[in-house]
């Protein structure tokens, strides 16, 4: 934490953003403790502190602070350099937001919501960790959290499209169909944006790109900065205005979809006049049209549920159905679906460089899982998920193959294009 933080302002801060809604679920929680053993960090950990219900404690701390009894006989506790340092690791480095303790706690609290409201109250008074803020900040200055500028997507698209022979649309003037992408996968997976490119082109949709608003992840939302929570959204939704889309197609990110299907209308206020698809489901639905014609994958492989999509997000079965008669080897891992483990790098963490080690550990659960299915690859549908799983990979020296859903998918493609 930097050390020349005015605590006390910040504190002062924190308490009076608190939101009320919140501190209904410190009435609800009754310390029965299940949530603990769903969560990956203190599954990896072991370390009280990492348990669901702790996140509470700032929350409840604020509360106390402002309006309990305590308060006004002057006896509450003060909160200080040491809470806040607490704080900040444990609302941004030990928590995912993946819901799987909500799917387990018998009252229903959501953790996520709780710690996602409280990044905002923090980073409002003036704290947080400098690499998450630093990426929400490049997102609202120049596009992405990667720094992939409109001029920047241009070229790397031209250079994508001539590298791989295949058409990648951008900034047509009218489409049915506004693509999104994930500046992780255009600066780190490029093939999945030429995956993408490939099957939509296969199906024969009329779909394109927008330099005026592609950036799906949202780390404004992640870092707890609603205005630039709120900037991200509006650049998409003005985009899909512009060219007249009917669908937006949220590539392989989990938060991405969170936010832009569950969250972006009631950050602006008003309906969405679009449908927002994760591209899985968007495949899934071009498959039962009979759009999607794939070759049989023979190798074993078995399926990781980004939280987001799977969990948080309802699209559990529409990677499942992609896979059904494609992958002839397919292993459910236990648990699987919504009750799969987390990557460990959801909801930010990914980001925060300081929280590595954890992560690593957390990555053993899926190493873990993997390895029962024996399954020689596992598949995910988000980049996220990805770098999270390929950094933990290298670091454990792990030999298991990852991969992308719908880089299998294209990469198996029948030839002969759309059938309509
Ligand atoms: S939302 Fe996920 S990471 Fe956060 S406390 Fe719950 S189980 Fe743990
Ligand atoms: S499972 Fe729910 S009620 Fe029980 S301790 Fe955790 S948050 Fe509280």
């Amino acid at each position: 934490m930097n050390s020349s933080v005015d605590v006390e302002a910040a504190a002062r801060n924190f308490l009076a953003r608190t939101e009320e809604h919140l501190v209904s679920y410190l009435e609800a929680c009754v310390h029965c403790g299940t949530c603990a053993e769903a969560c990956h960090f203190y599954a990896a950990s072991g370390n009280p502190k990492h348990t669901p219900a702790y996140k509470l404690v700032p929350i409840a701390k604020a509360y106390r602070r402002q309006k309990f009894p305590l308060a006004w006989l002057g006896l509450a506790p003060r909160i200080g350099p040491s809470d806040l340092q607490e704080w900040e690791e444990l609302l941004f480095d030990t928590c995912t937001m993946c819901g799987r303790c909500t799917s387990v706690c018998p009252m229903g609290i959501d953790i996520a919501s709780i710690v996602a409201g409280a990044r905002q109250a923090f980073v409002a008074a003036g704290l947080g960790p400098k690499d998450l803020l630093a990426a929400a900040d490049s997102s609202r200055d120049h596009g992405s959290p990667l720094g992939l500028t409109a001029q920047k997507l241009r070229e790397r698209m031209e250079w994508l499209a001539d590298e791989h022979d295949v058409p990648i649309a951008l900034d047509k003037p009218r489409a049915e169909i506004l693509l999104t992408i994930s500046s992780i996968e255009v600066m780190k997976y490029p093939e999945s944006v030429v995956a993408m490119a490939k099957l939509l082109n296969h199906a024969g949709a009329d779909w394109t790109l927008s330099s005026k608003g592609y950036e799906a992840t949202n780390f404004g939302y992640l870092a707890g900065k609603a205005d630039v929570a709120r900037l991200m959204v509006e650049r998409i939704v003005a985009a899909a205005e512009a060219v007249g889309a009917k669908t937006v197609i949220v590539p392989e990110c989990g938060h991405a979809f969170g936010v832009l299907r569950w969250s972006a209308a009631n950050m602006l206020g008003r309906a969405l006049p679009f449908a927002v698809l994760h591209i899985s489901e968007y495949l899934a639905q071009l498959k039962r049209a009979g759009r999607l014609k794939l070759r049989p994958l023979t190798d074993s492989i078995t399926y990781h549920d980004p939280c987001q999509i799977s969990r948080r997000g309802g699209a559990t079965e529409d990677a499942r159905y992609l896979l059904e008669g494609f992958a002839e080897d397919f292993r459910e891992m236990a648990p699987t679906g919504v009750y799969n483990w987390c990557c460990g790098g959801g909801g930010g963490v990914q980001a925060i460089g300081r929280a590595a080690d954890l992560r690593h550990k957390v990555f053993k659960i899926k190493m873990d899982q993997v390895e029962q299915t024996g399954a020689g690859t596992m598949v995910s549908s988000c980049s996220n998920c990805r770098l999270t799983m390929d950094e933990s990979k290298e670091h454990w020296k792990w030999g298991g193959g990852l991969a992308s859903l719908v880089e299998l998918l294209a990469d198996h493609l029948e030839s002969g294009g759309a059938r309509t």
